[in-house]
Protein backbone atom coordinates (compact mmCIF):
# COMPACT_ATOMS: atom_id res chain seq x y z
CA UNK A 1 0.00 0.00 0.00
CA UNK A 2 2.82 2.56 1.01
CA UNK A 3 4.45 1.92 -1.93
CA UNK A 4 1.49 2.41 -3.81
CA UNK A 5 0.84 5.74 -2.63
CA UNK A 6 4.30 6.79 -3.38
CA UNK A 7 3.99 5.80 -6.98
CA UNK A 8 0.40 8.04 -6.94
CA UNK A 9 2.81 10.90 -5.75
CA UNK A 10 5.54 10.52 -7.96
CA UNK A 11 3.29 10.93 -10.61
CA UNK A 12 1.90 13.54 -9.59
CA UNK A 13 4.66 15.33 -9.38
CA UNK A 14 5.90 14.18 -12.60
CA UNK A 15 2.76 16.05 -13.61
CA UNK A 16 3.60 19.42 -12.05
CA UNK A 17 6.90 19.69 -13.27
CA UNK A 18 5.77 19.11 -16.96
CA UNK A 19 3.28 21.18 -16.45
CA UNK A 20 6.07 23.95 -14.81
CA UNK A 21 7.76 23.01 -18.71
CA UNK A 22 4.97 23.89 -20.43
CA UNK A 23 4.93 27.10 -18.86
CA UNK A 24 8.45 28.00 -18.82
CA UNK A 25 8.31 26.89 -22.80
CA UNK A 26 5.63 29.56 -23.78
CA UNK A 27 7.47 32.16 -21.90
CA UNK A 28 10.49 31.55 -23.12
CA UNK A 29 9.44 32.77 -27.03
CA UNK A 30 8.74 35.91 -24.87
CA UNK A 31 12.57 36.58 -24.96
CA UNK A 32 12.75 37.12 -21.40
CA UNK A 33 15.42 39.21 -20.21
CA UNK A 34 17.51 37.82 -16.78
CA UNK A 35 18.77 40.99 -14.11
CA UNK A 36 17.50 44.14 -13.26
CA UNK A 37 17.49 48.01 -14.20
CA UNK A 38 19.49 50.35 -11.94
CA UNK A 39 19.45 54.15 -11.79
CA UNK A 40 22.22 56.77 -11.61
CA UNK A 41 22.11 60.37 -11.12
CA UNK A 42 25.35 61.72 -13.12
CA UNK A 43 27.94 64.66 -13.14
CA UNK A 44 28.90 65.63 -16.40
CA UNK A 45 31.87 67.25 -15.63
CA UNK A 46 31.32 70.89 -16.93
CA UNK A 47 32.75 73.53 -14.50
CA UNK A 48 29.76 76.08 -14.78
CA UNK A 49 27.02 73.18 -14.43
CA UNK A 50 24.56 73.07 -11.93
CA UNK A 51 25.53 69.54 -10.96
CA UNK A 52 29.05 71.10 -9.59
CA UNK A 53 27.67 72.20 -6.86
CA UNK A 54 27.13 68.64 -5.33
CA UNK A 55 24.99 65.72 -5.73
CA UNK A 56 21.54 67.17 -5.15
CA UNK A 57 22.21 68.85 -8.52
CA UNK A 58 23.12 66.14 -10.00
CA UNK A 59 21.53 64.97 -13.68
CA UNK A 60 19.02 62.02 -14.07
CA UNK A 61 17.99 59.89 -13.09
CA UNK A 62 19.34 57.77 -15.90
CA UNK A 63 18.32 53.81 -16.06
CA UNK A 64 20.69 51.25 -17.13
CA UNK A 65 19.78 47.42 -17.75
CA UNK A 66 22.01 44.88 -15.95
CA UNK A 67 22.18 40.98 -16.83
CA UNK A 68 22.86 37.89 -14.92
CA UNK A 69 24.55 36.38 -13.99
CA UNK A 70 27.04 38.98 -12.93
CA UNK A 71 24.96 41.90 -13.11
CA UNK A 72 28.60 43.49 -14.63
CA UNK A 73 26.82 44.18 -17.86
CA UNK A 74 25.13 47.75 -17.87
CA UNK A 75 23.21 48.69 -20.93
CA UNK A 76 22.39 52.80 -20.98
CA UNK A 77 18.67 52.79 -21.53
CA UNK A 78 18.19 56.49 -21.13
CA UNK A 79 15.48 58.48 -18.99
CA UNK A 80 12.53 56.10 -19.24
CA UNK A 81 12.73 52.60 -18.98
CA UNK A 82 11.17 51.00 -22.13
CA UNK A 83 8.33 49.40 -21.42
CA UNK A 84 9.59 46.54 -23.58
CA UNK A 85 12.65 45.84 -21.60
CA UNK A 86 10.39 45.96 -18.45
CA UNK A 87 8.13 43.01 -20.02
CA UNK A 88 11.13 41.14 -21.18
CA UNK A 89 12.45 41.43 -17.48
CA UNK A 90 9.23 40.23 -15.96
CA UNK A 91 9.12 37.08 -18.05
CA UNK A 92 12.47 36.58 -16.99
CA UNK A 93 11.36 36.50 -13.23
CA UNK A 94 8.53 34.55 -14.03
CA UNK A 95 10.58 32.03 -15.30
CA UNK A 96 12.87 32.11 -12.39
CA UNK A 97 10.03 31.50 -10.24
CA UNK A 98 8.57 28.22 -11.98
CA UNK A 99 12.66 27.02 -12.08
CA UNK A 100 12.24 27.73 -8.51
CA UNK A 101 9.04 25.76 -8.08
CA UNK A 102 10.49 22.88 -10.63
CA UNK A 103 13.83 22.35 -8.58
CA UNK A 104 11.58 22.41 -4.98
CA UNK A 105 9.56 19.50 -7.06
CA UNK A 106 12.42 17.85 -8.40
CA UNK A 107 14.19 18.00 -4.80
CA UNK A 108 11.30 15.82 -3.31
CA UNK A 109 10.85 13.32 -5.89
CA UNK A 110 14.95 12.85 -5.13
CA UNK A 111 13.54 12.30 -1.81
CA UNK A 112 11.03 9.88 -2.49
CA UNK A 113 13.79 7.88 -4.89
CA UNK A 114 15.44 7.26 -1.67
CA UNK A 115 12.71 5.59 -0.27
ZN1 LIG B 1 26.20 68.94 -15.23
Amino acid sequence: MISNNIVVLKTSILDNIQEIDKQIDSLIIENPLFGLVSMKHIKCGKKNCKCAQGEKFYHGPYYYLRLEPDYKYRKYLGKKIPGSIQDRLEVGNKIKELEKKKRKFTDSLRGLEGI
